[in-house]
Parts: C-alpha cells; sequence; structure tokens
C-alpha cells in the first residue's frame, strides 16, 4: 500500500485494506493525524485536501487528516479520541476520494466503507468500536 500513515494511525492499516474497490485508494497520498493546541478553536474533526498546483509529486492526490486528540476538561487536557470515531471520520474523508460533493452518492459510498470496517473490526477481534484510539496496538 503507497498511502502513508502518520506512526500514531498505523493502527489504520488494516482497515485500508480492501477499500481500493470501493474508493481510489491510490489517489490518496497520506492520512495524517493533529490534535488542536491548547487556546486555538477546534475547527473540523477531519478534512480532506485535493492538492492542485505547486506540490511536487502530490498534484492531483488526496490528503486526509484527522483529529485524534480532544481537548477536555475546559480546554484545560487532552483526550485520545474513540475508535468509533475515527472510523465515521475516516470513512467520509475516504468517501471525497471518488464524490467530492456532499451528495447522496457519497452519502452511499461512506457507508459501503463503514460496512467494510465493520468486517475488519471483526476480523481483528475487537469487541468494542468504543475503545480509545491510545489503548490499540501500534502499526501491524
Ligand atoms: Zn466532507
Amino acid at each position: 500500500m503507497k498511502t502513508k500513515l502518520t506512526e500514531n494511525l498505523s493502527f489504520l492499516k488494516p482497515f485500508l485494506k480492501g477499500v481500493g474497490r470501493i474508493v481510489p485508494l491510490s489517489k490518496l497520498a497520506h492520512i495524517k493525524d493533529y490534535k488542536v493546541q491548547k487556546g486555538l478553536n477546534k475547527r473540523a474533526q477531519a478534512s480532506c485536501i485535493k492538492y492542485q498546483k505547486g506540490y511536487d509529486g502530490l498534484n492531483g492526490k488526496y490528503g486526509i487528516n484527522l483529529l485524534t486528540q480532544e481537548l477536555v476538561d475546559n480546554g484545560r487536557s487532552y483526550r485520545h479520541q474513540t475508535l468509533e470515531q475515527i472510523l465515521i471520520n475516516l470513512s467520509h474523508e475516504l468517501a471525497h476520494l471518488k464524490e467530492w460533493m456532499h451528495t447522496d452518492k457519497h452519502f452511499k459510498l461512506q457507508a459501503k466503507i463503514m460496512i467494510h470496517f465493520s468486517s475488519k473490526l471483526k476480523e481483528l477481534n475487537i469487541k468494542d468500536h468504543n475503545i480509545s484510539i491510545n489503548r490499540l496496538g501500534r502499526s501491524k
């Protein structure tokens, strides 16, 4: 697989296997994690960027960013996202690889990806998808 994942998201590798049959995964250059720095407002749970001009080797490719740590306790400390939230956000952003607008087609693609993820949960024997992502094993 060519899509690069940041270290903190390496647990997503087995989930991505097979997604290429639903959306063009070959167009996805990377998936990166981020957290909102203290004192700043959270803008989004996730985003998908389409690289146009001026990005060497990335023209026409996509990048996905996922919020992995949320500010809690009135903005004083961080809490890791749950696997469920990450997978929901990721399925939404992955659907953009094929359908850029928020149409019914996009929603249907997202649903297909969610079903794919559900079979991965079973394969990986993850019985509770409400688990915090920092409790998942790194890299596989
Ligand atoms: Zn969207």
